[in-house]
């Protein structure tokens, strides 16, 4: 199939490819006949796997074919999505898809005054992208309508949830006209999508995208056991040994991300992080930096990182081991996509050797162990040295700290007993527009799902079965 059977409008084919798209992926060629025809859909598929153009297309083909005046401080569609970061992006995709139409998309999420979204809202808008918090916030100051929504998309339900969305869903959805073309995606479809999909779909045409095994089977794992804080010279040193040309690490605090920054730049070596307590635009900054290539090492908390299209990454260091064990599948899926190989090396302290072996159960194999270099006492003299000659390597005052070290990082616990470190359930939710600058909502309390991978090589399956079932592959 080609994007000219889809027989889209032509300002939306231009565009299409000029992006230099040629054949639609597997999920849109599930997903965007039966979005044309009107139906509404259920989609399982993630991040990477083409799915914002699954919904995007359809939306403004619609658009074009049924073009209105836009009415005060409404919009036509409404895309809901979990983080900053994937609005953003979302709304970018349809600002380049529909560049040859008259469109007008806006993006509103916490953590940024809401001025400027009401002054951008007012006039009416086609797209409207949002973060469930602050879409509330606006509609409660009258100064965004829904009553006018045609096509409704909730892009990565099961993260949703997660963050504790629900509440703020039924509320938005409670406000939308019952006659409306909805969409839902999401990576997994654990009960409670299943009862969300009951009650917002109409007839939906199901599409799925298998996970593409081969994603992570394709990542060389290993994992190289070290104490805790000897784990930055090893770092430092596999960062310039390995063939590292562009790495996510990945830490389970916030501080933890930044405190590796801090450590790493007393090396020489430039890192940026990105978490939830860091504002929008040094998160924009930094994947800028780490998209263009200028930032080779990205260091991220789990939840900041998900859903974002972050495209070649050569090596995915797990400086401290998750929590829940699926989450290492997401984040060694981050590595060998689009048909390249990869490695993730973990780096496990003693504490962590449960962790580890949560992770080899779930992933059906054990890692291999790679031994410490053979100067490597050398090495942890040497970045002591560095880090004590440094000032800026040093952690801040407590009190500069926030909250996140009371709930994570390294204590000596049992790091099982220190569940959503960074962020999700007790305060602000890593990641999420935390209403967006602080308040956590109640926490979704549902443990995070495997997801399984992405990739345009994933088969097209008509259905796929609960997502609490432990998958392999990863994101
Ligand atoms: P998504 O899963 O929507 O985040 O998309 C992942 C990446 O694939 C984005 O960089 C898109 O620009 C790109 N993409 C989406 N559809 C296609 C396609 N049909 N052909 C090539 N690239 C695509």
């Amino acid at each position: 199939m080609n994007f000219s059977e889809l027989a889209l409008a032509e300002p939306l084919s231009r565009a299409i490819a000029e992006k230099g798209y040629d054949t639609p992926s597997p999920i849109q060629q599930a997903a965007i006949p039966p979005a044309l025809a009107g139906n509404d859909v259920l989609g399982l598929a993630q991040t990477g796997t083409g799915k914002t153009a699954a919904f995007a297309l359809p939306m403004l083909h619609r658009l074009a074919a049924t073009p209105k005046h836009r009415l005060k401080i409404s919009t036509r569609a409404l895309v809901l999505a979990p983080t900053r970061e994937l609005a953003s992006q979302i709304a970018a995709s349809f600002q380049a898809y529909g560049r040859y139409m008259k469109l007008s998309v806006a993006v509103v999420f916490g953590g940024v005054p809401i001025g400027r979204q009401e002054r951008a809202l007012f006039p009416g808008v086609d797209v409207l992208v949002a973060t469930p918090g602050r879409l509330l916030d606006l509609v409660m100051k009258g100064s965004c309508d829904l009553g006018h929504v045609e096509m409704l998309v909730l892009d990565e339900c099961d993260q949703m949830l997660d963050l504790g969305f629900i509440h703020d869903l039924k509320r938005i959805t409670g406000l939308l006209p019952k006659q409306r073309q909805t969409m839902l995606f999401s990576a997994t479809l654990p009960p409670a999508i299943e009862e969300l999909a009951q009650r917002y779909l109409r007839n939906p045409v199901k599409v799925a995208v298998q996970p593409a095994a081969t994603t992570v089977e394709r990542v060389v794992q290993s994992v190289i056991h070290v104490s805790q804080t000897e784990k930055l010279a090893l770092l430092a040193n596999l960062l310039v040994s390995e063939d590292v040309a562009s790495t996510i690490v990945f830490t389970r605090t916030k501080h933890g991300a930044d405190r590796v920054v801090r450590q790493l730049a007393a090396h020489k070596i430039t890192a940026e992080a990105i978490h939830g307590n860091r504002s929008q635009a040094q998160r924009t900054r930094a994947l800028t930096g780490f998209r263009t290539g200028e930032v080779k090492v990205l260091v991220a908390t789990d939840i900041a990182a998900r859903g974002l299209d972050i495209p070649a990454v050569s090596h995915i260091f797990n400086y401290e081991l998750p929590n829940v064990p699926e989450q290492y599948v997401h984040r060694i899926g981050r590595t060998a996509r689009a048909g390249r190989d990869g490695r993730a090396i973990a780096l496990c302290a003693p504490d962590e050797r449960p962790l580890l072996k949560d992770i080899e159960r779930t992933i059906r194999m054990q890692l291999d162990v790679q031994a410490l270099p053979p100067n490597f006492r050398d090495l942890v003299g040497l970045t002591a040295k560095l880090i004590k000659a440094s000032p800026a390597a040093a952690d801040p005052p407590r009190e500069e700290r926030g909250s996140d070290r009371s709930r994570g990082g390294h204590s000596g616990r049992d790091p099982r007993a220190v569940v959503h470190a960074d962020g999700r359930g007790g305060g602000g939710r890593d990641g999420a527009p935390r209403r967006e600058g602080g308040q956590g909502r109640p926490g979704g309390g549902r443990p995070q799902q495997g997801r399984p991978g992405g990739g345009f090589g994933g088969q097209r399956t008509g259905q796929r079965d609960n997502g609490n079932r432990r998958s392999p592959a990863g994101r």
